[in-house]
């Protein structure tokens, strides 16, 4: 059986964690600029921007919304072809989310299809850079010159990514990374980054101490501490720190052998005329350096996805379809405004299958993958 995702767990890890961790007392400092440091060389962040471990990139997200200070009259623009978890974070404080369409090549949301959303009430424009491949940021930073919306980027998909050689997180106001299992580095389970300018330093630092000032009277500021503003309990444990910290430097190896994969599918599946009445793919706007996080199919229409689905599970494949669309959904229809044609979305949303794609996906699987796909098309040509 060929599954979905296998999770990177780096056969180094298991002795020289475990020992530490035994050794390792909880609350040590100097394991988290340990782990900075780790990412900032491996993932590339530079040093105008700060970085906080969370439990997950839902935290970091949630973090974000807490330090926009949103209410009921405030709209944030997003895909609806994107995570529960990017949309949850921004609805719980009442702001609504107002959903964009993507764009059907590079299925990231873009400049022409946010402009016309764009109102007195807009806060921040957060893409997700689908698959790991970067939106056209350029573009959505030219709509908001000028004005006081932030850009927030879901880079939950984007470690090891860049855009015009900037890492992916690091470009916007604030952005997220997720270490979730599913990602392409997990910290042991699950675990994010947020990545900020020093701007909203203070606010990232009172919502990790439950919204008090904490830091500042650690930093001997004041002498005592206050409640101030909403906060929470959100650190990543020095434990998947640590284990975090021995993954990165295997981001490089996973990111190429990730992305060795994707060629190999993308030259079989376009060498043959038989897939190109049936097989679209994602493709890359200028400046994007994806990272082999995921590779979609988009099959012809959706009786085709659910038949190629059900025929490669028939064969030991786990072959997955991806987002609902939020906008369709009970809540995205409670806390979400679908305020144009959400067109490409939908079609998308419906006929995109997902190959199975992880590091230690070995060759002989890669083949029996493809050797599977041409006998399914055949036949149906
Ligand atoms: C995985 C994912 C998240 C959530 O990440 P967690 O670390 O699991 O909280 C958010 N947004 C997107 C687009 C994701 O794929």
């Amino acid at each position: 059986m060929i599954p979905f995702n296998k999770p990177y767990a780096p056969d180094h890890i298991s002795m020289s964690v475990a020992k530490k961790i035994l050794k390792a007392p909880l609350g040590d400092e100097t394991q988290h600029h340990l782990t900075v440091d780790a990412l900032r060389v491996n993932h590339g962040i530079l040093s105008d921007r700060q970085v906080v471990f969370t439990q997950s990139a839902t935290q970091a997200l949630e973090i974000m919304a807490l330090c926009m200070d949103l209410n009921a009259h405030d709209e944030i623009i997003m895909p609806s072809f994107t995570y529960a978890a990017t949309a949850n974070a921004f609805a719980r404080t009442g702001a609504r989310i107002v959903f964009a369409d993507i764009d059907p090549y590079t299925l990231n949301i873009s400049s022409e299809t946010v402009a016309p959303l764009i109102t007195k009430h807009t806060r921040a424009i957060i893409p997700i850079h689908y698959g790991g491949i970067s939106a056209d940021l350029d573009g959505l930073i030219k709509l908001i010159k000028g004005s006081e919306i932030r850009l927030l980027e879901d880079a939950a998909h984007g470690i090891g990514a860049n855009y015009k050689g900037k890492a992916l997180g690091t470009i916007g106001s604030m952005g997220c990374l997720s270490f979730h299992h599913t990602k392409n580095i997990t910290a042991g389970g699950s675990g994010g980054a947020l990545i900020y300018e020093s701007f909203w330093h203070e606010r990232v630092q009172a919502c990790l101490y439950q919204g008090t000032n904490r830091s500042a009277f650690l930093d001997g500021k004041v002498p005592v501490y206050h409640w101030e503003q909403l906060g929470g309990e959100f650190l990543m444990t020095y434990y998947h720190q640590l284990f975090l910290e021995k993954a990165l430097p295997d981001l490089d190896w996973v990111t190429n052998r990730r992305l060795k994969i994707s060629n190999d599918f993308f030259n079989f599946l376009t060498s043959d005329y038989i897939f190109d009445e049936h097989i679209t793919f994602q493709k890359t706007v200028e400046g994007a350096n994806g990272n082999g996080h995921i590779f979609p199919i988009i099959l012809r229409d959706e009786t085709l996805k659910r038949d190629l689905m059900t025929y490669l599970k028939a064969n030991g494949i786990h072959a997955f379809t991806h987002y609902e669309p939020l906008h369709m959904s009970r809540a995205g229809r409670k806390y979400g405004d679908t305020r144009v044609s959400l067109e490409s979305t939908e079609r998308i949303g419906s006929r995109l299958l997902r190959l199975p794609l992880y590091a230690t996906l070995t060759d002989s699987e890669v083949e029996k993958i493809l050797e599977h796909l041409k006998l399914f098309l055949k036949g149906r040509c």
